[in-house]
């Protein structure tokens, strides 16, 4: 007897080959069993009428969503915030924690490590408290420090495996230790607010630094003699690129110079903080007041910029608008405007679909150079898992 299917059709369908006009696509669980091109093979359970079917976005820098923020670890806030993020088509997301005095990351990272487990969320990401005080950003300068080694070695018993990603300055003097700690513990040293000499910066990718944390935003900018942190990860085949998308903290020709510096090496994220997918008007930041005006937000104290409002559906709608950038994989377009790669029905689609949980599996996702086609677990109760919309790229 066959297993229970369920056929989408009536979309056009992002593959990491290229892009179906119109096709179909049948799960059956968590795992794609087939899809291709025009009429489905039978009657769809679900008609899609004529949207994007796209894999599931992986975000892996975030703070908050649907007016709940994941600072404080609340599990009904952390609940919202996922299903704020999900309903924008991102499947798989990392919380991300700002800085703070050890006893509340320590409270936040162990309720988090719970959530994980519980398939809430995909991990936590420590962003600070070991960043630098001149590219604080909207972190609470209170709370930043050295990365002193038994406490980084606390925090990390405490998440038993659940802390995906850390975000630290290299210049601490512990700082480069802190990278091998947390690389040692599994989870990817992000390199971010960071005041860091090029040569500091490949030190710590050396040490086993693989990521930046917002490329361009809070660390130190390009100088001729002194490249800096934009120069030394992007150039280097072993670090991964983050870029927030929103119009707001990058320049699409910077965003776009960053692609072709890091080619295959950038990821989307939002960095939103508790406005995402809501309204403009007054939120908190941890402990910091802003106030969010024409979907910016900024500090109320000093006007920083606090975060963003993005979702990551809107920052792929940006990437091909703005920045020229075309899917799948969200590879350059070729003059023209043609697509690369072709669409082929002998399998490679399937072969190339990954099975959901991608919780498990994200530092390959987002290391992974060309999208892969995700189907987000309860996709069958939830079809609109994964949907751009009715807008075509
Ligand atoms: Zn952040």
């Amino acid at each position: 007897m066959r297993a229970m299917t369920t056929l989408f059709a009536g979309a056009a369908l992002v593959t990491p080959d290229g892009i179906v006009p119109e096709g179909w696509l049948e799960v059956e669980g968590e795992r794609i069993v087939g899809l291709g091109a025009g009429a489905p093979p039978r009657a769809a359970d679900v008609a899609l009428g004529g949207g994007t079917l796209a894999p599931g976005f992986v975000d892996i820098h975030s703070h908050g969503g649907g007016g709940a923020t994941v600072v404080g670890a609340d599990p009904g806030a952390v609940a919202t915030f996922a299903e704020a993020h999900r309903r924008c088509g991102t499947t798989t997301i990392v919380a991300s924690l700002v800085s703070g005095h050890f006893d509340s990351l320590a409270h936040d990272v162990a309720v988090l490590a719970e959530l994980t487990d519980a398939g809430v969320i995909a991990g936590t990401h420590l962003e600070g408290p070991w960043i630098a005080m001149e590219y604080k950003g909207a972190h609470d300068p209170g709370t930043l420090r050295d990365p002193d080694p038994e406490e980084v070695d606390r925090l990390i018993a405490i998440g038993r495996g659940t802390i995906r990603m850390v975000t630290l300055a290299p210049e601490h003097p512990h700082g480069i230790d802190a990278v091998r700690r947390f690389v040692d513990a599994g989870a990817i040293a992000a390199i971010g607010h960071t005041n860091a000499t090029y040569d500091r910066v490949r030190a710590a990718i050396d040490a086993g630094a693989s990521c930046t944390t917002h490329l361009y935003n809070a660390m130190r900018p390009v100088n001729h003699r002194e490249p800096g942190p934009v120069v030394a990860l992007t150039e280097d085949p072993r670090v991964t690129n983050e870029l927030i998308l929103d119009g707001v903290h990058v320049h699409p020709a910077s965003a776009a110079f960053a692609v072709r510096a890091a080619e295959g090496r950038v990821l989307f994220v939002s960095d939103a903080m508790s406005a995402a997918g809501g309204e403009d008007g007054a939120y908190m930041l941890g402990d910091l007041e802003v106030l969010v005006v024409d979907g910016v937000a900024r500090l109320v104290d000093g006007g920083a910029i606090a975060g963003s409002t993005l979702t990551l559906d809107r920052a792929v709608k940006f990437a091909i608008e703005q920045v020229g950038m075309s899917p799948p994989g969200l590879g350059r377009r070729e003059p023209g405007g043609a697509m690369t790669g072709a669409p082929s029905a002998d399998g490679g689609w399937a072969r190339s679909a990954s099975r959901a949980g991608a919780a498990r599996h994200w530092p390959a996702v987002a290391r992974e150079p060309r999208a892969r086609v995700y189907v987000p677990a309860a996709v069958t109760d939830r079809s609109r898992h994964g949907l751009l919309g009715k807008e075509q790229p």
